[in-house]
C-alpha cells in the first residue's frame, strides 16, 4: 500500500534522510522510533507533502500511485491523516466547519446537519472532550493534551485509511493517554486502516501492538524487529541494546 524507496530528503540544504526505505501494506501497524532529530516527524511530513522538505532521490508510492506528484489535499483525498507532533492551530475556522467542508469534499453530498451534529457529540463525549469543542476554533488555545484528542476527533469524522501519529502521546496526562490508546484501538479494529505510528512511550504500543517496529538513525532505518526489538529500547535505551551507536548525527 505504501512503499517508500531509496529516499533522500533535504531541509535547507541538510540531508535528513538518505536511502531510506520503509513498506507499510494495507492493515498493518508498524512503529518507527529513534532518537531526537533523528528524522522521524521529518518522513511523516514528506508523506504529506510538506513544502519545507526537498525530496532529492527515491521514490514514494501509494496504492501504486505516485505520492510524490501529489499535492497535499490530494494525499488526504487519497486517506491518509497525519496526527501532527505540534498540531497548528487555524483561528476562524471551526471544528465543525471544516469538517463538514471535508465531508462533502469525500463526497458525502446529503450530509444530514442533524446527524453530523450528534456524530460529533457521541464522539467528543467518548473522547471526554466538552460538547462546546464542536464549535471551537481549529486547535485553537487548547492546552497540549487537547489538542490531541481534537485531532481524534476529526479523526473519528473524516475515517482516514492510512493514520500517521506523531507523538501523539506526548503531552497527555495518565488517564488521556490510555483513552487515546483506547481509541485509537477501539478505531483500528473498527476500519482496519494502515499505522505508522511514532511513539517514545509504551502505553500506546501496548495497545495498537504494531507487528513492526523500526528503529531509524544516521537518516536511514537501521533495525526492524517485533515488538520485541520495542521492549529492548524500552529496557536499556537506544544505545544500552546496542542498536545505535553513540556518534551524532547533527555534528
Ligand atoms: P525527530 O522527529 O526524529 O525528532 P525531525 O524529523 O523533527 O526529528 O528533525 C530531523 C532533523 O531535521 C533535526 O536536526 C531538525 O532540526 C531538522 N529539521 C526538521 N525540520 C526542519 C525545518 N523545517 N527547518 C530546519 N531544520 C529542520
Ligand atoms: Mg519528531
Amino acid at each position: 500500500m505504501l512503499k517508500i524507496e531509496n529516499l533522500t530528503v533535504t531541509v535547507e540544504d541538510k540531508i535528513i534522510l538518505e536511502d531510506f526505505n520503509l513498506e507499510i501494506k494495507e492493515g498493518e501497524i508498524h512503529a518507527l522510533m529513534g532518537k531526537n532529530g533523528a528524522g522521524k516527524s521529518t518522513i511523516l511530513k514528506v508523506l504529506l507533502r510538506d513544502p519545507h522538505y526537498q525530496v532529492k532521490k527515491g521514490s514514494i508510492y501509494l496504492d501504486q500511485e505516485d505520492l510524490l506528484a501529489m499535492t497535499t489535499t490530494d494525499v488526504a483525498r487519497k486517506g491518509l491523516f497525519l496526527v501532527s507532533q505540534n498540531p497548528v492551530e487555524i483561528k476562524g475556522i471551526t471544528n465543525a466547519e471544516m469538517l463538514r467542508t471535508s465531508l462533502v469534499d469525500q463526497g458525502k453530498t446529503e450530509l444530514n446537519i442533524l446527524e453530523f451534529n450528534q456524530e460529533l457529540k457521541r464522539i467528543c463525549e467518548k473522547l471526554n472532550l466538552p460538547i462546546s469543542f464542536i464549535h471551537r476554533d481549529i486547535n485553537y488555545n487548547m492546552s497540549g493534551g487537547e489538542k490531541k484528542k481534537n485531532e481524534l476527533l476529526h479523526l473519528w469524522m473524516l475515517k482516514p485509511k492510512f493514520i500517521l501519529l506523531d507523538e501523539i502521546d506526548s503531552g497527555l496526562d495518565v488517564d488521556s493517554l490510555k483513552l487515546v490508546a483506547q481509541s485509537l484501538q477501539e478505531y483500528y479494529q473498527k476500519y482496519h486502516p494502515s499505522i505508522l505510528v511514532v511513539t517514545h512511550q509504551k502505553t500506546l504500543l501496548d495497545s495498537l501492538k504494531p507487528s513492526v517496529v523500526h528503529v531509524l538513525d544516521h537518516k536511514k532505518i537501521v533495525q526492524s524487529g517485533d515488538i520485541q526489538l520495542a521492549q529492548m529500547i524500552f529496557n536499556e535505551g537506544f544505545h544500552g541494546a546496542s542498536i545505535i551507536d553513540g556518534r551524532d548525527e547533527n555534528e
